[in-house]
Formats: structure tokens, sequence, C-alpha cells
């Protein structure tokens, strides 16, 4: 089934700037900004500024401008927040859920920027 997107979804607000953010980038493609609720001393959201609910709806249909654009927004956050391991940074975790399983709250393409501490397993274990 194809996707259909929910324009009332909380980064859609966000980037209508009917919802508050507190920006880290902003390129033509893409917005980054930090987590309401920070799961580690640095954690920002980077999101395509195009209707795309996740990553793979995301890679099949967005255009190379947008995955270009995106992806190196990412990029550019992690050197700005001087944690890629490049550059002697201590590292960073990319995380982006998906769907009912990957446990996924805001139906907008994000991927969360984790850094600033051991961001610990992978993948927590059942419990
Ligand atoms: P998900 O579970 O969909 O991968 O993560 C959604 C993330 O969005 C969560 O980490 C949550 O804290 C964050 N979030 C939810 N509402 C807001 C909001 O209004 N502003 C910001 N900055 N982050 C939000």
């Amino acid at each position: 089934m194809p996707y259909t997107y929910d324009d009332q979804n909380i980064f859609a607000k966000i980037l209508r700037g009917e919802i508050p953010c507190t920006k880290v980038l902003e390129t033509d493609h893409a917005l980054a900004f930090t987590d309401i609720s920070p799961k580690a001393p640095h954690h920002v959201l980077v999101i395509p500024k195009g209707p795309y609910v996740c990553h793979d709806h995301f890679a099949l249909h967005a255009t190379d401008a947008e995955i270009v654009d995106f992806t190196r927004a990412i990029g550019k956050v992690c050197a700005q927040l001087g944690v890629s391991p490049g550059t002697q940074g201590a590292g960073y975790r990319l995380i982006s859920n998906a769907g009912t399983d990957g446990v996924q709250e805001v139906p907008h393409l994000h991927v969360h920027i984790l850094a600033g501490r051991n961001i610990g397993p992978m993948v927590m274990a059942p419990s």
C-alpha cells in the first residue's frame, strides 16, 4: 500500500512554523532541531522538508537533490556538534525508526543523532 502523509503531524507543524523548535541547521531541503526529550547530551533530529513518512518512502520517492541535501545535512550537523570520528570526535549513533515494529512516534521521516556519551547496546534486549 502506498504511503499516506498526515500533514497534521508535529514535524509538519514545526516545518510550517506553527510549533517552535530549537533549530540546529536549515538547508534547502532539510531542517535539524533538538529533540524535546533528549536521550543523550546531544540529541538532534534531522528531517527532510518534503512529505515523507519514513526512510524507505524517502529513499524510493525523493528527488536526488532532496536525498543529497538531507544526507549532507546529517553530516553537517555531526561536524557542527564536533562528534565526527574523522575529526577526533567521540562518535554518535544515527537512528531512524519506521512503522509499528520500529516504534515510530512521529510519521514524518527523521533521523536521530545521539551523541555526547557512550550510547550503549544497539538494541535493547526483549524483556
Ligand atoms: P520517533 O519515536 O518517532 O523516532 O521519535 C520522535 C521524537 O520526536 C521523540 O524523540 C520525541 O521526543 C520527539 N518529539 C516529539 N514531539 C516533539 C516536539 O514537539 N518537538 C521536538 N523538538 N521534538 C519532539
